[in-house]
């Protein structure tokens, strides 16, 4: 009955027995896995030290960081919870919850590319739910993007099911506040469709305005189908980017136009907050509370 790898034998790491490969990141594989002692399924994220390392002398804070993030994040229904955490010499895996329907990006392409506004808008208050909590929590995720985001539950594509935000391999934590632009994050990272404006400019950014740049990159996908930024030289694309030149297709309604434009304001400072989010009329159509992930 087992999938059998070559030699036969499961591989056991710790109280759990890995089994198929759920997906894989650079230097990350992300394995179905199950507790030997519960017989609880979970998800092993597998990080090769070795690799990680030569890719940089800073990869290792940044998996410190991964590890403290998903600390403060794990109590939030749309947040991958971290379980434990093993070491060998060679490797670190994350025990995590298992996200069963897969990236949010396969779902899309599998319903043809698109949704309607009422399942983007379900999905886009989970996010805005999730993002709120890690804010509240001092964790900036800085890599929001459909890949990272993992469907529930797989209910058959009628999109119904709940996700969860994953990856922390970029976030940053909140500094302590004062001190000149102390609280101001200044590394250049994430994905080049996702990315703020002012992460391009790196004159300094707050992780807030960045993560909510990149949910108005993911809503504008979700309803349009393609990405807002996109050009096949990067130095262009960056350049729409930080002018935030797109166009809508026809079928965006006024709201939804509304709240997109205040998400992807070229400038952070002016940019929606996400309790402005929240209240906005978009968000809120067709529910009588504010408070979003319900
Ligand atoms: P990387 O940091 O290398 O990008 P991720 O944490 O994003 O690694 O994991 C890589 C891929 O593995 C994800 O895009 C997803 O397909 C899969 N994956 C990650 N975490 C889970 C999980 N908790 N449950 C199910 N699949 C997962
Ligand atoms: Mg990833």
């Amino acid at each position: 009955k087992k999938k059998g790898r070559p030699g036969g034998a499961a591989v056991v790491m710790g109280r759990y027995e890995l089994g198929r490969l759920l997906g894989h990141g650079t230097f990350s594989k992300v394995y179905h896995a199950r507790s030997l002692v519960s017989g609880e399924a979970v998800a092993v994220k597998v990080i090769d030290k070795e690799k990680a390392l030569l890719a940089g002398a800073g990869m290792a804070g940044q998996i410190e960081r991964e590890i403290a993030a998903m600390r403060l994040v794990g109590r939030h229904p749309n947040v991958v919870r971290l379980h434990e955490v093993m070491a060998t010499r060679t490797k670190i895996y994350f025990v995590m919850d298992l996200v069963r329907g897969g990236e949010l990006l396969a779902r899309l392409v599998a319903v043809g590319g698109r949704l309607g506004e009422a399942p983007a808008r379900r999905y886009f208050r989970q996010l805005v739910a999730a993002v709120d909590y890690c804010h509240s929590r001092g964790v900036y995720h800085r890599d929001l993007k459909p890949e990272n985001l993992l469907v529930d539950d797989d209910d058959g594509g009628n999109l119904k099911a709940w996700f969860k935000v994953s990856d922390f391999g970029l976030s940053a934590l909140r500094r302590p506040a004062g001190g000149g632009d102390g609280r101001l994050l200044h590394t250049t990272c994430g994905t080049p469709s996702y990315v703020a404006p002012e992460i391009i400019g790196n004159k300094g950014y707050d992780g807030a305005t960045a993560d909510v740049w990149s949910c108005g990159v993911i809503l504008f996908l979700l309803l349009a189908g393609h990405l807002p930024f996109f050009h096949s030289n990067l130095m262009e694309m960056y350049n729409k980017i930080t002018k935030s030149e797109f166009r809508f297709p026809d079928w965006f309604s006024l709201d939804a136009r509304s709240l997109i434009s205040r998400l992807l304001d070229p400038n952070p400072k002016t940019r929606i907050t996400i309790d402005d989010i929240i209240n906005h009329p978009w968000l809120n159509k067709g529910h009588h509370n504010p408070t979003p992930a319900t």
